[in-house]
Order: C-alpha cells, then sequence, then structure tokens
C-alpha cells in the first residue's frame, strides 16, 4: 500500500470508539501506537512502552514513522477496544486506573502491571489485593527530617496499618485504616516513588512521608491501602455498589501551594504558609513536609456562611493577589503569588463550599469542633 494510503487508515482507525484516546491513560486524540500489541497511545504512555523494551512494546508515531503493512493489519485487527478485554480482564476493584495528568509512578507501573507482568490477564489474584501487606518503607522523621527504614504492616482484619522502628518491639504508631488517606507526594518528598499518609490524631492531622527505591513496591502499597479500605467498606456497607464505595477509598488533593497569611487581626503580618486543600480540609503548615499542620480550616458549605471573595478585607494591607475566606468563626485574609495562583485557589475553594455536606463531611466537621473545644492547646481554627 501507498504511504498516504496507510495515512488514511490509521486516521480512519482512530475514529473508532476506544481509538480515540490512549488505551493506557484515556488522554484524547492519541499519536502513537504499540503495533505488536495493537493499540493506540499518547506520548508520556508511549515513553513506557518505549522504556520497557521491545520484546514487549514495539512503538510507532501515528504519522511521522513508516508503516509496513502487517503492522497496519495488527491496529485494525486489535484496536484499544479489544487489547483491553485481554489485558484489564481481571483488573481488581480498588486499583486506581490513571488518568492523563495523573503521578508518573501511578501510569509506570499500571502500563507495567498490564503488559510486562500481566498482572490482570492471570488467575491468580496480586498479594496487594489478601488485605495483608509487609515490608520496609523510608519514613521521614517526624522531629529531624532524615528518611530512616521502617517496618510497615498492614492488616485488613484489625483495621490497621503499623510501623516499627525496632522490629520486635511495640508499634511506633498505629494508624485505621478506615481514617487513613494516602497520596502520591513526588514533588513534595523529592522522589518519584513517594507516598504521603494522612490521619486524625489526637484530634488534628498528622501526615508521614514516606518513599521505596522499587516503583512497584510503593504502587503495591498505594493498592494495599485502597483494597483493605474497599473490603472494610464493603462490610459496613453491603448493600452500596462496589463502584459507589469505590470513591471512597482515596482522594488526592485538591490543591496545594504556597500562599501569604496575616492572623486573626488586621494588623497582623502576613506569613508564608503551605496550603493543603484535603477535600473540605484547608490545612496550613510552616514547611510541605511537616508532620502536622499549624491549622486545619473546615470548608463547609456556602449556605452556612462560608465564602471566599477577591481582595483583602477593609482595613488590611492588600499584598496585590489577596483574597479572603469567610467562615462562620473567622475570617481568613490570604495572599497569593500571581494573579492565576490566586484564581486557581478561589475557583477551587468556591467548588468545596458549593458542594453539599455529605455525612463524612459533617463527622469530619463534628470532629474539628470538638477539638475546638477540647482542652488541647492546639487551636485548629485560629491556628498558630
Ligand atoms: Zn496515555
Amino acid at each position: 500500500m501507498m504511504a498516504d494510503q496507510n495515512e488514511k487508515i490509521l486516521h480512519r482507525l482512530l475514529q473508532i470508539d476506544g481509538n480515540n484516546e490512549c488505551t493506557d491513560c484515556g488522554a484524547k486524540c492519541p499519536e502513537w501506537a504499540s503495533y505488536n500489541i495493537g493499540i493506540f497511545l499518547c506520548t508520556r504512555c508511549c515513553a513506557v512502552h518505549r522504556n520497557m523494551g521491545a520484546h514487549i512494546s514495539k512503538v510507532k508515531h501515528l504519522k511521522l514513522d513508516k508503516w509496513e503493512d502487517s503492522q497496519l493489519e495488527r491496529m485494525i485487527e486489535v484496536g484499544n477496544r479489544v487489547s483491553k478485554q485481554k489485558y484489564e480482564m481481571r483488573v481488581p476493584a480498588c486499583y486506581r486506573r490513571p488518568r492523563e495528568n495523573d503521578p508518573q509512578v501511578l501510569t509506570e507501573q499500571w502500563i507495567r502491571a498490564k503488559y510486562e507482568r500481566l498482572e490482570f490477564c492471570l488467575n491468580d489474584r496480586p498479594a496487594y489485593t489478601s488485605g495483608h501487606m509487609e515490608g520496609f518503607l523510608m519514613k521521614r522523621g517526624k522531629e529531624d527530617s532524615r528518611y530512616q527504614l521502617r517496618k510497615f504492616i498492614l492488616s485488613e482484619a484489625d483495621d490497621t496499618l503499623r510501623y516499627f522502628v525496632k522490629e520486635k518491639r511495640e508499634p511506633k504508631a498505629i494508624l485505621r485504616i478506615s481514617e487513613l488517606n494516602v497520596v502520591f507526594a513526588p514533588a513534595k518528598i523529592g522522589n518519584p516513588n513517594s507516598l504521603q499518609l494522612t490521619f486524625m490524631k489526637d484530634g488534628t492531622t498528622r501526615h508521614i512521608y514516606v518513599y521505596h527505591d522499587d516503583p512497584k513496591e510503593i504502587n503495591n502499597w498505594y493498592m494495599a491501602i485502597r483494597c483493605a479500605k474497599l473490603h472494610r467498606l464493603q462490610i459496613a456497607y453491603p448493600s452500596a455498589s462496589e463502584s459507589d464505595l469505590v470513591d471512597y477509598l482515596t482522594h488526592d488533593f485538591a490543591r496545594e501551594g504556597w500562599l501569604l497569611k496575616t492572623g486573626p487581626r488586621t494588623t497582623d503580618s502576613y506569613k508564608r504558609r503551605w496550603f493543603t486543600l484535603d477535600d473540605r480540609k484547608l490545612m496550613y503548615h510552616d514547611d510541605p513536609l511537616d508532620a502536622n499542620p499549624k491549622g486545619e480550616i473546615f470548608l463547609g458549605n456556602h449556605l452556612d456562611g462560608y465564602s471566599v471573595r477577591i481582595g483583602a478585607p477593609v482595613g488590611a494591607k492588600d499584598q496585590g493577589f489577596s483574597f479572603t475566606l469567610f467562615t462562620p468563626e473567622r475570617t481568613y485574609n490570604l495572599s497569593s503569588h500571581s494573579e492565576q495562583d490566586r484564581d486557581e485557589w478561589m475557583t477551587v475553594i468556591q467548588k468545596v463550599l458549593e458542594r453539599p455536606l455529605s455525612p463524612q463531611d459533617s463527622s469530619i466537621s463534628a470532629r474539628l469542633i470538638r477539638k475546638r473545644g477540647g482542652t488541647n492547646s492546639i487551636n485548629i481554627f485560629t491556628g498558630r
């Protein structure tokens, strides 16, 4: 066939439902293909395929490379939909399938699990779905910021994730799986294979930072926590559908970054704080890798007196890109380093404020309010 004839065939194949997005991450308008597997890929996923080696995946650009007839026939014969029926036959429900802009380790391990390890074609369930996992992770010290090897044990039956400083001794900490959130944190930790574990301890949020040299290991820990959470939810809510429960396993932070923040008085000076928007909880920290936030602000519904507005409140100094967050308890005067950053913060906060409160949200609110009335020295509503 003529070269332009082949180009036409490829163009036509791309119109077929399923082929119009990357088979591995769903990105629109794939520009690459693996011609031995017979799938269409985005640029980023294609790079992972190339790294696996040509014995697993042979990649070509749809427009810039020359296509042989036999290669084209393979693309016609397979395509994304047929390929998924094989390579995604047994993806565990708890498994997080990566989307376009998801962390590299998640995308890469998904692709390697699919085509290199054939993890979802085999009858054996992956070990991380078993409800028990143990191993060593490098964990950041709470005080001294050095990473040390720590043993972690996940037990779905006990609803715990424990870690140990000395293996034969008592656990240093016991985390409830059902109250745990886990996110990939490559940029913050400075390691591509790293996780941030977040949970409530003594009425305040606690963050734990870990990494592992092996990307597969860190990905398995992430999935193991999700699997344990799913199984526990299935017991707690036997009539709920699996696909509904999957939405509650883990959630990425809606946004993180530096903002300037003043104290409660308009005369207070601005201090640079690392802000993290975790669902309805807006936390701020001295340092991105702090073990505890300095303050936590519950974001309720706009009908209950929560709002966000551009500019500084009357009498307060405007830092240039200021915005103000109003809660029934307090007004927060915040400032961003650019107009775009400010607008993006305001958009994500506004979205949370417009969302109705779920039963889970109300329980977070109740816990934070209980905390506020408590005797603990950390007042999370006013912060420090
Ligand atoms: Zn992709």
